[in-house]
């Protein structure tokens, strides 16, 4: 059975930039609906029990049909959300100062370029999605929009920072203004985390 993961702050703690009742209904509602789906899915098939999301999501064309569209969006769901929290903390945003700093100035030229195109990439995300840094299979870094609750993991490529865009991650403070919310954003990455995600993945 999965679980859902307790927030490792206060729903307020990211105030103003991400509102707490934002953070509450985010985690509490939606981030538990998918884990709820996905271990309803699983039920009836205790062989699959015992699986990770990631092997889950990278054989989606091996699960049985009735349940595979279910564990796409919750699984997926699941995962993205799990790595959004750790993603943004109180008193962060700025700049990466470590070996991330140094590989986005190499691919974007700068830090404000690599924004601009992140910025570019989840202003554009039709609907719901998702906007990534990813490190690709060369291993460099990447810009990618995942639509719904997609992750970059089932095409090889590593998520180590990822922006919610779908409304219910900011309507209740932003309401049509996603690029407000995504501005607000830049003030709570959590940077020493993408800094390790980044040496997890390219260890
Ligand atoms: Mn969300």
């Amino acid at each position: 059975m999965f679980t859902l993961p307790k927030l490792p702050y206060e729903f307020g703690a990211l105030e103003p930039y991400i509102d707490a009742q934002t953070m509450e209904i985010h985690h509490d509602k939606h981030h538990a609906a998918y884990v709820n789906n996905l271990n309803a899915a699983l039920e009836p098939f205790p062989k699959l029990q015992g699986k990770s999301l990631e092997e889950l999501l990278v054989s989606l064309d091996d699960l049985p049909a009735s349940i595979a569209t279910q564990v796409r969006n919750n699984a997926g769901g699941h995962v993205n959300h799990s790595l959004f929290w750790l993603m943004l903390a109180s008193n962060a945003g700025g700049e990466p100062k470590g070996p991330v700093a140094q590989e986005i100035k190499k691919t974007f030229g700068s830090f404000a370029a690599f924004q601009d195109q992140f910025n570019a990439a989840a202003k554009s995300v039709f609907g719901s999605g998702w906007a990534w840094l990813v490190v690709a299979k060369n291993g460099e870094l990447k810009i990618v929009t995942t639509p719904n609750q997609d992750n970059p993991v089932v095409d090889g490529k590593l998520p180590i920072l990822g922006l919610d865009v779908w409304e219910h991650a900011y309507y209740l403070k932003y309401q049509n203004r996603r690029p407000d919310y995504i501005n607000a954003w830049w003030h709570v990455v959590n940077w020493q985390r993408v800094e390790d995600n980044y040496a997890q993945v390219t260890k």
